[in-house]
């Protein structure tokens, strides 16, 4: 296809698979892994589509830099790392890949949950350190299935995540800016009311300026001693110097952790604590749901460039 015009700039690849696909259907600027991204921008004035991921975003500079630029096709849910306010105000639409990874990062905040619950990663440990033989029975735990599950966020992944609860037997009630109509779970609109109701706090509200440190010193006091706290949302959701010193103080029972503050920077107490379970931002990454979330890319930018409209635009539902 040389000599014709680049239609997508590519700033993160989508895997080979998906990759070749859009190569031979278009003719695509691939600028992942590039040592200058933005001084090869100039070489695709007439691309109408940008593909990044959440983790590449785009900047202004870039959109700026693209002047024929009409859509941004993201891969995965959060988009604050997409300059959002100055796409629109240039005309500019954007896709993320919601509802393919909702169950799969419902699995692992229950995971989270399970495990700050019951230590299973400190078992694993007992049992193959041999401590089992040595020393005998293990710690008691905590238990999970009848207790109280307080949702931050009740959307599609919120909603993935109160649906496993009812399997554990578990009364679940939530905290939005707003009630979410057609749902039988229980509305709380203060946060600290709900930390203090619930055994379990999961959060699952975007990331971003809007949800900064929401998890306070005080909500974490509210969850109580005996009380777990679940992040799969951001890092930036929990003032992070106050869960390590809530939980230094014995004032949080534990936490389940798939997302940080400064990633893959972690808090170095946490690291040393049985009560903390940690994953290394793993919402989505089962082999399935990543190839359920390139495709929904591809399938975004083709539908954009083949009828002028995207699949699943953020801010459409
Ligand atoms: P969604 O359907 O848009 O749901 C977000 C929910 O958060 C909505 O119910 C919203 O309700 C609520 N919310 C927004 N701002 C809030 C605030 N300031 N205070 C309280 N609640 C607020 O999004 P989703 O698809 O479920 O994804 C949620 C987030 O999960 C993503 O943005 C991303 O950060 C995170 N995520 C993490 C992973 C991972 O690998 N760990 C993977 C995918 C997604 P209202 O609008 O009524 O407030």
């Amino acid at each position: 296809m040389s000599g014709k015009k680049y239609q997508i700039v590519q700033l993160a690849s989508m895997g080979q698979e998906i990759d070749a696909a859009l190569a031979e259907r278009y003719r695509v600027l691939f600028l992942d892994g590039h040592e200058d991204v933005q001084g090869q921008l100039a070489a695709a004035p007439h691309a109408s589509v940008a593909i990044t991921s959440v983790r590449k975003g785009i900047t202004r500079q870039t959109m700026a830099a693209l002047p024929g630029l009409r859509a941004v096709c993201s891969w995965g849910v959060g988009y604050e790392t997409l300059d959002m306010q100055w796409a629109r105000e240039h005309g500019i639409v954007a896709s993320n890949t919601p509802r393919v990874l909702d169950d799969c990062v419902a699995d692992l905040a229950w995971a989270l949950l399970l495990t700050a619950a019951r230590r299973t990663h400190v078992g694993d440990r007992y049992v193959k350190g041999g401590q089992w033989r040595s020393i005998g029975a293990f710690p008691l735990s905590t238990r999970v299935w009848g207790k109280r599950l307080g949702i931050v966020g009740l959307g599609r992944i919120g909603l993935a995540i109160a649906e496993r609860g009812r399997g554990f037997g578990m009364q679940v009630r939530y905290h939005n800016r707003r009630p979410r109509p057609q749902t039988d779970y229980g509305f709380e609109p203060s946060l600290a009311a709900l930390a203090e109701w619930a055994d379990f706090l999961v959060l699952a509200c975007p990331g971003g300026p809007q949800t900064r440190h929401l998890v306070d010193a005080q909500v974490l006091r509210a969850l109580g001693p005996q009380g777990i706290l679940v992040n799969i949302a951001r890092g930036s959701v929990v003032d992070e110097a106050a869960l390590v010193q809530a939980l230094e103080r014995g004032e949080l029972g534990g936490a389940g952790l798939d997302v940080l503050a400064n990633e893959p920077s972690v808090p170095a107490p946490l690291m040393q604590m049985d009560r903390v379970a940690l994953m290394p931002h793993v919402g989505s990454a089962t082999h399935e749901t990543r190839a359920d979330m390139s495709r929904l890319v591809h399938d975004n930018a083709v539908s954009f460039l083949e009828t002028g409209r995207l699949l699943t635009p953020i801010g459409d539902d």
